[in-house]
């Protein structure tokens, strides 16, 4: 799909880039010829991560942190310039999330996620974003998730994080326009990871896997390389011109739970067909 030097020359940090979806997208970066730069707090995640990008000849810095910490983000930030000289873009990736009801969260919970998420978000883009105005360059993408427009019950901190993070890229995408810094993000819709389906799917459910792929019109979750192909399009320069847009990647999921209409979907054909019938005989 793409020419394979698609990244060459261009250092990219992915935060959460040692597992799921953040894996697989720095690995198909690297797979295009881009220096990675991999953050999270499992040091030896990341150095496993690190060993199978090296056995495919990509260049790879491991940094281990918590991306709610300044100071761990500062020091990816020292440590992914004095080895690769610049960063030319950030994948804002990692992410905290877990169901319950929202009466239910303690204060702690419930800024837990909105640290990692929004704070770690901002950490990141702004401690990279100062280098990147520098340079008078860059590329800013943060996944979100569809219900950051949607809202979401049983998952509050996340859908007030992903919204707040949303609004950020929006707002800078106009703010650092002038430094030639573009802002975009990805709102996945369901893709299976590890970290996401053991947090997320309710335990003893077990027809909630189908129905919630039933109520995807295309009836199937998201594929890895799909993801990858997207985010490596907008880190690309091929989509130098697009700043401040979301691109939702969901087979229709969130689109279909809006439409008032969407549940005439499980109607079978021969209603239809008597329907129309029963329409030419008026
Ligand atoms: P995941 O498997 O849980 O991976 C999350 C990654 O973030 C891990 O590598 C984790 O590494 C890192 N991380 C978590 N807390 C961190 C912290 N405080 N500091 C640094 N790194 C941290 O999640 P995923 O399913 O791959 O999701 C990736 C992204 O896609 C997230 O932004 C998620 O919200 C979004 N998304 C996923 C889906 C889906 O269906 N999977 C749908 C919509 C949106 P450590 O634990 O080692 O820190």
């Amino acid at each position: 799909m793409f020419k394979d030097n698609l990244l060459e020359n261009k250092t990219i940090v992915v935060t959460g880039g040692g597992s799921g979806l953040g894996k697989s997208m720095a690995r198909r970066f690297g797979e295009l010829g881009a220096n990675l730069v991999i953050s999270g707090r499992r040091k030896e995640v990341l150095e496993e991560a690190a060993h199978e990008f090296s056995e495919k000849n990509i260049n790879v810095l491991t940094c281990p942190g918590d991306v709610r910490k300044i100071e761990d983000v500062e020091t990816m930030s020292k440590k992914a310039l004095e080895k690769f000289g610049t960063v030319d873009a950030l994948l804002n990736n990692a992410a905290g999330n877990f169901i319950s009801p929202t009466e239910m969260l303690s204060q702690n919970a419930f800024k837990a996620v909105i640290d990692i998420v929004l704070m770690g978000t901002w950490n990141c883009t702004s401690v990279l974003g100062k280098e990147m105005i520098k340079n008078k360059k860059g590329n800013i993408l943060s996944i979100v998730t569809t219900y950051a427009w949607t809202g979401s019950p049983f998952v509050v901190p996340s859908a007030a994080a992903k919204a707040g993070v949303l609004a950020m890229t929006r707002s800078l995408a106009v703010e650092w326009g002038k430094y030639n810094i573009r802002f975009n993000a990805i709102a996945p819709g369901p893709f299976p990871t590890k970290g996401a389906w053991s947090r997320l799917m309710p335990p003893g459910f077990d027809d909630f896997e189908d129905d919630m792929k039933n109520k995807i019109p295309m009836k199937r979750f998201g594929e890895r390389h799909e993801l990858e192909n997207l985010a490596s399009y907008l880190i690309s320069d091929g989509s130098a011109y697009i700043n401040g847009e979301v691109v939702t990647i969901d087979g229709g999921e969130w689109i279909a739970g809006a439409g008032e209409f969407s549940d005439l979907t499980k109607l079978p054909e021969s209603m239809w067909k008597a329907m129309a019938d029963r329409r030419k005989k008026k």
